[in-house]
């Protein structure tokens, strides 16, 4: 049985002050003990986020594929776990977009996550244009089989995330949703074995409010979210949190 997980992504958003909003996030999760719940805020909050409310789990946004090195600006996996981390967004359609990450530098963000003791969450889905062309399925499989990491027992985590939907209000059907994530579980037993592709969760991410996250949750092979807007106040987040407990 998968245990659900319900991921909060900040992005460039926050300050000391917001991490006032973590409290009512614990409280949601403390309130939801068969959740996992993470809140992935920037790098600079993360030592704080862990120190004022440890009983979630705080995660970085990105991090680089080496140990150390002469990387300027970035950060290492270990440095995420030495800060309190204890998972790594990597492959965020963000990044893949702005910073032009492949998928080959995905899959050794992840590798290094994992070899760090984090748990990896690979994030995969098909732009507006693929969408419309009907290569939804093509794009994801494509990075599924560029991006993931063969080895890494159970500390992996996908998401999919269409980018239309991320940030736009906008959302798949019900019915597109379950076929993704059916064609995801698919390759994943291909790459990894049934017995190891059954352990890992496979998250939606893209425009998840209160308002639908009861019927995304319904969905087979969704075992949790990524949320982005959602996610920077208790307010907003804490339903999404009950409604998957
Ligand atoms: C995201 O950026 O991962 C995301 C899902 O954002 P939003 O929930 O705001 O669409």
């Amino acid at each position: 049985m998968r245990r659900r997980l319900i991921a909060g992504n900040w992005k460039m958003n926050g300050d000391r002050e917001s991490l006032a909003e973590l409290d009512g996030i614990a409280a949601a999760a403390k309130a939801a003990p068969d959740v996992d719940v993470v809140i992935c805020p920037p790098f600079t909050l993360i030592e704080r986020a862990v120190a004022r409310q440890p009983s979630l789990i705080i995660g970085g946004q990105d991090c680089h594929s080496g140990v150390s090195g002469p990387y300027t600006g970035c950060t290492s996996a270990g440095m995420l776990k030495e800060a309190g981390a204890t998972l790594a967004i990597v492959g965020h359609s963000e990044r893949r977009a702005a910073q032009h990450e492949t998928d080959g530098q995905v899959k050794g963000k992840a590798e290094a996550t994992i070899a760090a003791g984090l748990v990896a969450v690979v994030c995969v889905g098909e732009s507006g244009a693929e969408h419309e062309a009907g290569k939804a399925a093509e794009r994801v499989e494509t990075q599924l089989r560029g991006s993931l990491p063969v080895a890494g027992g159970d500390a992996l985590v996908v998401a999919y995330e269409p980018v239309w939907a991320v940030g736009t209000g906008r959302t798949p059907s019900m019915k597109d949703i379950g076929a993704m994530h059916g064609l995801i579980r698919g390759v994943l037993r291909e790459l990894l074995g049934a017995d190891r592709a059954e352990a890992i969760r496979i998250l939606y991410g893209g425009s998840i409010t209160a308002a639908n996250i009861a019927a995304v949750l319904e969905v087979p092979n969704v075992d949790g979210v990524l949320v982005g807007g959602a996610s920077l106040t208790a307010a907003a987040f804490a339903p999404i949190i009950e409604a998957a407990a």
